[in-house]
């Protein structure tokens, strides 16, 4: 079985029209925003294209989360941030309620710059009892750049981790909407995965505060793979000179951490299988997005991931299994009762 555990569904457009009427205007007109229709018939004209690239790579499963920007979180007013959230939610949980053999879900949190980290828990909640959702997607910066947010190293995420914890659920890190043109989408995303990769590697505590709690850094774990000598260099630093808070080698802290592989290279994934080691990578492809586009080396879309997979000579036919589908058994623990 292959289970993609990194996918977006977009949904009608109209729905975006919609909501930016709201969060574009100021005043009363804010208050006004209720529930935007989506007839089953419409979701599944959004989604043909999807579901037929999907099914032609031989993908049987997956997660399935909203777009990246379609929380806004430069928005300031929280109750229509909460509002947005939710619906995104609901249309996520009506495709897996269409194609309940091809997708599962997985929530977004609502975030933005005046909603505090414990202010998701009822929406966790909600995703998981009522929306049978096996997972969650978190910005790492809903500030998109312009706030000095706390990293994800930093307490001021604990009471995420502790929802994750209790609710047995993974989540995906994942960038967000940005604004600042020195960091567009291809450096921003990869950019504040690694910033909250890293963070959570430096700090001796998250892991021990909340040893069950299971974070997959996006896009191949954004740097980290490639910069992990310069990671060891850090903590035998810090081990030599005493310090007892960083203790354990680097090596073991990263293995704390999982992966997925929305790399679209097989030098790339191989580097990245070796350092991370196979046990902690997920197979995802982030599709379809801007990946989709055909390879005029290949003749194949850039996230037809499998291949890239299948060809690394070393890979034995177990740890493919791993990253194909065991791995993604494993890390979310209630995807077995829905399959
Ligand atoms: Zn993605």
């Amino acid at each position: 079985m292959i289970i993609d555990t990194h996918a977006h569904v977009t949904g009608p457009m109209e729905m975006y029209e919609y909501f930016r009427g709201y969060t574009n205007v100021s005043g009363p007109a804010s208050r006004g925003l209720t529930r935007f229709p989506i007839s089953d018939d419409r979701l599944e004209e959004s989604l043909r294209d999807h579901l037929a690239e999907v099914a032609g790579v031989g993908t049987d499963l997956q997660l399935i989360v909203a777009r990246p920007w379609a929380i806004p979180t430069a928005e300031r007013r929280a109750a229509l941030v909460m509002n947005i959230t939710r619906q995104l939610n609901d249309m996520i949980a009506q495709c897996v309620k269409l194609h309940p053999d091809r997708f599962v879900g997985l929530g977004s949190l609502p975030q933005c710059f005046t909603l505090k980290p414990a202010d998701a828990a009822e929406e966790m909640d909600r995703c998981v009892n009522d929306l049978g959702f096996i997972g969650f997607k978190i910005n790492p910066d809903p500030g998109e750049g312009g706030t000095e947010l706390p990293d994800m190293g930093n307490d001021y995420w604990y009471p995420i981790y502790e929802k994750l914890v209790e609710l047995d659920t993974p989540a995906l890190i994942h960038g967000g909407p940005f604004r600042f043109s020195r960091e567009p989408e291809l450096g921003y995303f990869c950019q504040e995965e690694t910033v909250a990769g890293w963070a959570l590697l430096r700090s001796p505590n998250v892991f021990r505060e909340f040893p069950g709690l299971k974070l997959i850094i996006g896009h191949g774990g954004g740097y980290i793979p490639y910069q992990y000598g310069r990671a060891r260099a850090f903590r035998l630093n810090e081990r030599q000179r005493g310090d007892a808070s960083f203790r354990e080698p680097f090596e073991t802290t990263l293995r704390r951490l999982y992966f997925d592989t929305v790399l679209f290279d097989q030098e790339a994934l191989e580097l990245m299988f070796k350092v991370c080691g196979v046990e902690r990578c997920l197979f995802g492809s982030d599709k379809p997005a801007n990946g989709s586009v055909v390879d005029p080396r290949t003749g194949r879309s850039l996230n037809d991931v499998k291949p890239l997979i299948d060809a690394i000579p070393w890979l034995t036919e177990a740890d493919r299994r791993a990253i194909y589908e065991g791995n993604a058994r494993d890390v979310y623990s209630r995807l077995e009762a829905r399959l």
